[in-house]
């Protein structure tokens, strides 16, 4: 479709004014600093970053809640645990094309931006040279060279980064140029803006979505239930109006969501959405996150107690990514 050029809209105003300071943060949720465990004022690094519609989220208040958790900077980021390095599943290494990873059988991943509207301090990415690999427009061409030689791909995936964080123009000539490869059946878009910036899933979005000839399939990221406001209700009812597939992907991350109700009941709320959940990952061990490590056995305890719990369909596969490896591999 013909997109016409954008003045600034909603969603990228709300991103501009997401909190980066944490006494803000700590302001805006009525909590005092003092009470927080060891955070991490001024990041060298990867910066704080939270939309308000997450923040929203969070309980007034409470210092330890699972939302403020995924984002808060903390000093055990500092800690240089044993196994922990800057790309933990190998992703460089299967950097074959600028701006594509080509590690799995019929599917690549497209690094379509650098950009987020949250860190999450758990990101296997956070330590990514982005400016080194993503998709630029002068690197667009060799990338589809390299799709089009490809003709084994069935399936794009659009990564980052955050690929919904592209303006409408970028997305729409992106999804229109994967549209003239014959071979190219799915794109897949994995995105947790629709969680954190619902805002974000304008009519025009859904307009470019569902002008896709080859079918879109939109894999969220949540981690936790209370992250599922009104709002990302609302927009996943859009998404899958617009016949677009939604499939949800977590973390299992120690002090957000490594208990059964947690992951029961986000699965639960998932499904009532009308998204399925596909991937529940054990953390990949980038540097600055061993502090959200759940162990083998606890991650296995709470799994057969979900399986026990869930019908299947509502059990997400726990996998863990090892470098090298031809696809997730399951952890039980
Ligand atoms: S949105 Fe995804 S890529 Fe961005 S920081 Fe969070 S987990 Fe990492």
């Amino acid at each position: 479709m013909q997109i016409k050029p954008e003045p600034t809209q909603h969603w990228q105003k709300s991103l501009a004014e997401g909190f980066n300071d944490l006494a803000q943060l700590c302001q805006y949720l009525e909590i005092s600093p003092t009470a927080l465990n060891h955070p991490l004022t001024a990041p060298a690094v990867f910066p704080l970053r939270v939309p308000l519609s997450f923040a929203a989220c969070m309980e007034k208040g409470n210092p330890n809640d699972p939302l403020l958790r995924q984002v808060l900077p903390v000093t055990e980021e500092l800690i240089d645990y044993p196994g922990y390095n800057a790309d933990p599943v190998g992703d460089l290494a299967a950097n074959t094309a600028i701006g594509l990873i080509h590690k799995y059988h019929g599917r690549a991943l497209i690094i379509t931006t650098g950009a987020c509207a949250i860190n999450c301090r758990y990101c296997f990415r956070r330590n990514f040279p982005y400016a080194e690999v993503q998709l630029t427009k002068s690197r667009l061409d060799s990338t589809l060279k390299y799709i089009k030689q490809h003709t084994e791909l069935t399936e794009i995936i659009l990564s980052g980064g955050d690929p919904l964080l592209l303006n409408d123009e970028r997305l729409d000539e992106l999804i229109i140029q994967l549209n003239t490869l014959k071979h190219i059946q799915r794109i897949r878009i994995h995105s947790r803006i629709p969680v954190v910036l619902p805002e974000r899933i304008t009519p025009e979005l859904l307009s470019i979505l569902s002008s896709s000839s080859q079918k879109i399939i939109l894999v969220l990221h949540a981690n936790h239930a209370n992250e599922l406001s009104p709002a990302v209700a609302n927009v996943c009812r859009q998404l899958s109006q617009n016949n677009i597939t939604l499939l949800n992907q977590s973390v299992l991350l120690k002090g957000v969501n490594d208990s059964v109700l947690a992951l029961c009941t986000l699965s639960e709320k998932l499904f009532n959405l009308g998204v399925l959940p596909y991937y529940l990952h054990v953390l990949d061990k980038a540097t600055g996150t061993g502090h959200f490590e759940v162990s083998t056995q606890v991650a296995l305890e709470v799994y057969r107690q979900l399986q026990t719990l869930l019908p299947g369909y509502l059990v997400p596969k726990l996998v863990t990514e090892q470098a090298g490896a031809a696809y997730k591999m399951p952890l039980n």
